[in-house]
């Protein structure tokens, strides 16, 4: 047991943010470590972490705990609950103190049940009792209605995690001096239970929360993720950006980085609409620059509603997919207006071409123009030019267009160019099955949408291959024979009784591969 008073923090350095969040829960360890004269100590796992723990002892740091192993590379919950737990049984360190990262949530309840001590997630003030010793905490509790005053028992070490951004972190000092300390610790690769097959880092948001001029947040009251996949999608079609309080980033709907309040972003942006969200004050206290507010809550009681500039009583998971579809139908509706204006004058001039409509609706949905172009099947460069307005595109452009930015083209187009499209069908049928011989086994069908035919190839070497795409769905059934099909750059073998349904504006182009006949029956689905 040490002699010392001791503060432990577990060093979770995974990543910047969480980085951060350890400095913070280090300068309180300093903190009250100071008050007993004791020691803030840092535990840390991981594989090759020297500069690490360095920087930990540059923000107050008196000693760092370092194990080093490859095996501790990646978080792994079993493998650090044993190993710290180990260390925590040989040293005896009076306080534990976590962030509360996702890691660090897993992490410590699985520790103090093993250790059998008291832990209070989530606190936002921590004290040395002045006439008992122990440590007292607050910590919100009901939604955040209630701070309740947490005391701990005798059994240590006291546990607690804290949330981010609740405290400063003490910052860097080359001044500080502490000690790093390597732990010889045998791993037990047979305690690794989850195995990292790899990870990767979510990308940053291209423009900050703070700078944005339409931020779409979401709260509680979106219910669950798909609820709040509505926000997402508004934020998107409005050129915005995502924001959200403290129970959505909890849940997991959305990052940390789109946190609004007192723990999280202040934004400013000219139109915020804020969905499910009560208006708790740590909330308010980030949205107050924002211009016109927009509030969707189902009480209308909420006090969010007295501080909107608008407010709209409904139940946000069926207001916003109906606000969603409205405002596509107005763009669609806006391209398409676009779209034959630019056909009778070839340059209309100011900011509202359908080129540059394009480009701002694509900018919005964050494409790229090689996206967009896989998405309507076109190449990069031709979506460029359709952008710069230097090419009017076909009317069937604007089916392609609808489908990939998910609208129902019906509505929108004329009688002229729905027959316009409908020819192209016809063109682009014709040409296909001059290369097969191919019996309809949906007879009278040609100007539907939905066609059958049983296609057979003849024997590799007579066959001519041709390669097609056109707007709607494929399905092939390989009858008998063996087909090469080839997707995009991918080829595909099919034996007999084999099936592939591939979405057809993608470039395809079937083979026969053997010396037989290959037959197959075909399904055509053109919009
Ligand atoms: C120290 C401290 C710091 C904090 N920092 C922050 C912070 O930075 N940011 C932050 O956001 N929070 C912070 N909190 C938490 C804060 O106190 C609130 O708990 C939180 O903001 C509430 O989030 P909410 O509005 O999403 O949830 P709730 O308060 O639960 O509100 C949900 C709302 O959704 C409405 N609703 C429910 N269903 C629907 C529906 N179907 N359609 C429409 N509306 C519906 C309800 O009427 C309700 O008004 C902090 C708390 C503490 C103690």
């Amino acid at each position: 047991m040490a002699d010392d008073f001791q503060v432990w923090v577990f060093g979770d350095h995974r990543n910047f943010f969480q980085d951060r969040l350890t400095l913070q829960v280090l300068a309180q360890a300093r903190r009250l470590a100071d008050k007993r004269k004791g020691l803030a100590v840092v535990v840390l796992l991981g594989h090759e972490v020297d500069d690490i723990a360095k920087e930990y002892i540059a923000h107050g740091a008196h000693r760092v705990l370092k194990i080093n192993h490859p095996l501790l590379a990646n978080y792994q919950v079993d493998l650090f609950t044993s190993t710290i737990c180990d260390l925590i049984h040989e040293h005896g360190p009076d306080i534990f103190l976590l962030g509360g990262s996702d890691f660090g949530r897993e992490l410590a309840p699985r520790m103090a049940k093993r250790l059998k001590v008291g832990l209070c997630a989530d606190c936002i003030e921590l004290e040395l009792d002045s006439e008992t010793g122990k440590l007292t905490a607050s910590s919100p509790a009901f939604g955040g209605s209630v701070v309740a005053r947490i005391a701990w028992s005798e059994s240590r070490p006291w546990m607690a995690t804290i949330s981010p951004g609740i405290f400063n972190e003490q910052g860097h000092n080359e001044s500080f001096r502490g000690e790093i300390v390597r732990v010889e610790k045998n791993i037990d690769e047979a305690q690794i239970r989850v195995r990292t097959v790899s990870s990767f880092r979510e990308p940053k948001q291209v423009r900050p929360l703070e700078d944005a001029n339409v931020v779409v947040a979401g709260g509680r009251g979106m219910k669950d993720v798909n609820g709040f996949h509505y926000v997402r999608e508004l934020a998107m079609m409005l050129g915005g950006e995502v924001g959200a309080t403290r129970p959505a980033v909890d849940e997991h709907w959305t990052s940390h980085d789109n946190l609004i309040g007192q723990t999280g972003k202040s934004i400013k942006p000219r139109l915020l609409i804020t969905c499910g969200t009560s208006g708790a004050i740590q909330y308010t206290a980030g949205i107050k620059e924002a211009e016109t507010i927009v509030a969707v809550n189902r009480d209308p009681h909420a006090f969010i509603f007295q501080i909107a500039d608008l407010g709209v009583v409904a139940d946000a998971n069926s207001f916003l997919p109906a606000l969603i579809a409205e405002i596509k139908r107005h763009q669609f509706q806006e391209i398409t207006e676009l779209y034959r204006a630019g056909r009778i004058q070839e340059e209309i001039g100011g900011d509202s071409t359908f080129g540059r409509r394009i480009k701002r609706l694509r900018e919005d949905r964050k494409l790229t123009t090689g996206q967009l172009a896989s998405q309507t099947g076109e190449t990069p460069e031709f979506i460029d030019r359709v952008e710069k307005d230097t090419v009017t595109p076909p009317v069937s452009f604007l089916l392609q267009l609808a489908h990939a930015f998910d609208i129902d083209p019906s509505n929108f187009l004329s009688k002229q160019e729905k027959i316009e499209i409908g020819e192209k069908r016809h063109e682009g049928f014709f040409k296909r099955t001059q290369s097969y011989s191919y019996r309809t086994l949906t007879a009278g069908a040609a100007d539907k949408h939905l066609r059958a035919f049983m296609v057979t190839i003849e024997p590799k070497k007579r066959h001519k291959i041709v390669e097609y795409k056109h707007p709607g769905e494929e399905f092939v059934y390989v009858m008998s024979g063996e087909l090469e099909i080839t997707l995009g750059s991918k080829a595909y073998h099919l034996k007999p009784g084999e099936t592939i349904h591939f979405n057809s504006e993608t470039k395809h182009r079937l083979r026969n591969l053997c010396e037989e006949k290959c037959e197959l029956i075909v399904v055509l689905y053109t919009p």
